[in-house]
């Protein structure tokens, strides 16, 4: 058993956020563990064709960390999988990595104030834990009768089989959710046939992506100040992008320019009506792509939306009773966003797993903390995903709660604690408040919403008030936990 001050589940993003943010603050004894073999997580991960961020580079990078080698405004996920491996170089965060660990449970230990951590790679106690686990970092593989007898080729679109060559083949892709958008026009030319499985058409907007010059490099590199500059442009005005999801005179003005460019794209009437949404845009996170519709009008694709009826072991079955041949079964389902597993396998106070916890609906105070979980923080927790701009900057002022709630802890000497039921049920009923009757609730069904039909995925507002609220840490809202046997006695 490895005794360590913090452990932080997760390479991506936010853990390495966490990490460089936890050594400016001098908190120096922690380790990373992370289920995979090396850093990135979702930049490690999807490596499928075409895949690339869809908010701008420099605004999707950390505000810490600029880069200004961006070759591309919308850069690639190779580009961003090695700027997150220069970042953990950069920062000297290499010791403190754990690779194949996965965290298979953590359990509070109300007497020793810590939480015991098994992992594929040993066991360990900590007296923090930050879970930067990822919302979209576990494949969501559809429960489709006839799937697992499928003699062909399937797999997810985040697990992408470069060892299969997909010249001339007969494929099904099933999704049309963002990451189809940015491989389906990839693989349309190499492929015999494409059947595209569509249960929702999707808003799209345009990409405008450019590669980025040098001189520009240049510019960001030697010229103070310049890449800051651009980067606070971009921040506002993808900020300002929230407005059209807030407000419905502008989200229609958006839908109108969509649908102008979805009918010079696609001039067959059959197959633009089956692409045109037919929901308020933004209930879903709209997409953006220049190709994604053009290659949907070659005559070797086929978009299919009457849904799927079961699969066979040579092709699709769609509801109309129409087979559709098949010989590889791209999944791009998406992910466990709403039920990680992660949540069942960390374990509170009274024992009980997040997932119990947060049966029907999951709650967290500022998105991050969660009362009967002493010193936990999650990194993208409930309602605190954004369709509109860069969740980096969300992953940033959850990072300045972390940091300041622990300097407390550190300067009081307090050993644990976890915010009051009261705190976070009036955070989590202002958080419902904003969102009733905005498009992401009102709108349409969504990987946003959970079971019981709650939206616990989107922060209802703009990045800049999340990040006004979590700029202070409030102690009030928290409360000092003691050690589970003194309590005892004192209840005697
Ligand atoms: C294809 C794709 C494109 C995206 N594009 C954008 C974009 O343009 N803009 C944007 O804002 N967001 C985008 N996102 C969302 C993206 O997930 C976040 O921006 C960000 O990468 C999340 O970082 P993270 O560190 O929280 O999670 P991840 O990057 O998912 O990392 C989580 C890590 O935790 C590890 N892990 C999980 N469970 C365990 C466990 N039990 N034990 C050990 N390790 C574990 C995983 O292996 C993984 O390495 C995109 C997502 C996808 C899938």
């Amino acid at each position: 058993m490895t005794d360590i001050d913090i452990a932080i589940v997760g390479a991506g993003f936010g853990g390495l956020g966490a990490a460089i943010r936890l050594r400016q603050a001098g908190f120096t004894d922690f380790l990373l563990f992370d289920a995979g073999e090396d850093v990135g997580g979702t930049w490690r991960d999807n490596t499928y064709p075409g895949c690339a961020c869809d908010v701008p580079s420099h605004l999707y990078s950390f505000s810490f960390a600029r880069n200004p080698d961006w070759s591309n405004t919308f850069s690639g996920q190779a580009e961003i999988w090695a700027y997150l491996r220069r970042c953990a170089d950069d920062f000297g965060l290499r010791p403190h990595l754990r690779f194949r660990h996965l965290v298979r449970e953590a359990v509070w230990d109300g007497a020793a104030q810590r939480w015991r951590i098994e992992t594929s790679g040993g066991a360990y106690t900590a007296r923090v834990l930050i879970s930067a686990a990822g919302p979209l970092s576990d494949p969501s593989i559809p429960d489709i009768p006839g799937i697992e007898a499928f003699q062909g080729t399937v797999f997810h679109s985040a697990r992408w089989r470069h060892d299969v060559d997909l010249t001339g083949r007969q494929v099904a892709v099933i999704g049309t959710g963002a990451s189809a958008v940015q491989f389906v026009p990839q693989i349309q030319p190499l492929v015999g046939r494409l059947t595209l499985f569509q249960r929702t058409p999707a808003w799209i907007m345009h990409r405008g992506a450019r590669r980025i010059s040098r001189a520009e490099r240049f510019l960001y590199r030697h010229v103070p100040g310049a890449q800051r500059l651009v980067r606070t442009g971009l921040y506002w005005m993808r900020d300002g992008m929230g407005v059209g999801f807030l407000h419905p005179a502008v989200n229609r003005l958006a839908s109108k320019i969509s649908l102008r460019t979805l009918r010079r794209q696609v001039r067959d009437p059959e197959l633009r009506a089956k692409l045109t949404p037919a929901y308020a845009m933004g209930c879903k996170r709209v997409l953006i792509s220049n190709d994604y519709w053009p290659s949907l009008t070659n005559p070797n694709v086929r978009v299919e939306a009457a849904g799927i009826a079961r699969i066979e072991p040579d092709g699709v079955v769609s509801a109309d009773g129409v087979k559709h041949p098949a010989d590889t079964i791209i999944l791009g389902t998406g992910f466990h966003v709403t039920d990680a597993p992660i949540m069942r396998h960390i374990r509170g106070t009274d024992g009980r797993s997040l997932a119990e916890t947060w049966t029907p609906s999951m709650y967290a105070h500022r998105g991050t903390t969660v009362p009967g979980f002493p010193n936990l923080f999650l990194l993208l927790g409930p309602n605190t995903g954004l369709g509109h701009t860069s969740v980096v900057l969300m992953i940033e002022a959850q990072l300045k709660l972390v940091v300041n709630a622990l300097k407390h802890m550190r300067s009081r000497g307090i050993v644990a604690m976890e915010p009051t039921a009261e705190a976070q049920r009036d955070w989590s009923a202002e958080v419902d408040r904003k969102m009733a009757g905005t498009v992401w609730h009102t709108g349409c069904a969504s990987w946003y919403l959970d079971a019981s039909g709650r939206n616990t995925t989107i922060w209802p507002g703009f990045a800049t008030s999340f990040r006004l609220k979590l700029r202070s840490f409030h102690p009030a809202e928290y409360a000092a936990v003691a050690p589970t046997l003194e309590r005892r006695y004192a209840d005697v």
